[in-house]
């Protein structure tokens, strides 16, 4: 299995060094035909304005589209979350999303930069805390009823959700020791 991190813009680099570290083989996808050679994609944080900027101008959204619309495992983290959302607030208005997971998110929902912070995480299915740094984080402001909610902040807003093969996270979990997140991703992709 081979995972393609979208790499337009953002903290590209350091998912492929965790998938790395998980002994997972990835590509960097630039280009349409880049996501022919790869079974899910990793979608990172970054700008969301920008990187839906970039998805048109390098012609990858409309396949990308394609390829979510037909099942392929995606993992969204923080700029990541809010292409893979249903419904965006504050955002610009000519931004686009994928819509393939049924969240309303709030860009900046957590403050500015200044506002960034980390926190330790309960995460169902893993044992240890998780630990998550969050900056310019989006917040999950609404979840559908077929999402499964990962884990929660300290104020109880969801944080990590999953449908089903799709994941997504406010945080940069790229940027932290553990691979527990990862982890998690890897293995959804394998049903
Ligand atoms: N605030 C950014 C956006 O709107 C996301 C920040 C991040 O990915 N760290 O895209």
């Amino acid at each position: 299995m081979t995972i393609g991190v979208l790499a337009l813009q953002g903290a590209f680099r350091a998912h492929r060094h965790k998938l790395d570290e998980l002994g997972v083989d990835s590509a960097e996808i630039r280009l349409p035909e880049h996501l022919d050679d790869v079974d899910a994609l990793i979608v990172p944080g970054g700008e969301s304005t920008t990187m839906s900027m970039l998805l048109e101008s390098s012609g990858l959204f409309d396949p990308v589209a394609e390829r979510l619309t037909a099942g392929m495992p995606v993992f969204g983290t923080c700029a990541g979350l809010i292409l893979l959302s249903k419904s965006i607030e504050d955002g610009r208005a000519d931004q686009r999303n994928f819509g393939v997971l049924d969240v309303t998110v709030k860009r900046n929902g957590y403050g500015r930069q200044v506002a960034s912070f980390e926190d330790e995480l309960t995460v169902c299915g893993v044992d240890e805390p998780v630990h998550a740094v969050f900056i310019r984080a989006p917040q999950i402001v609404h979840v559908g009823d077929a999402l499964e909610v990962l884990a929660s902040d300290h104020r109880g807003d969801p944080v990590l959700v999953r449908h089903g093969h799709i994941l997504g996270c406010c945080f940069h979990p790229e940027l932290s020791e553990d691979h527990a997140i990862h982890r998690l991703f890897v293995e959804s992709t394998a049903y």
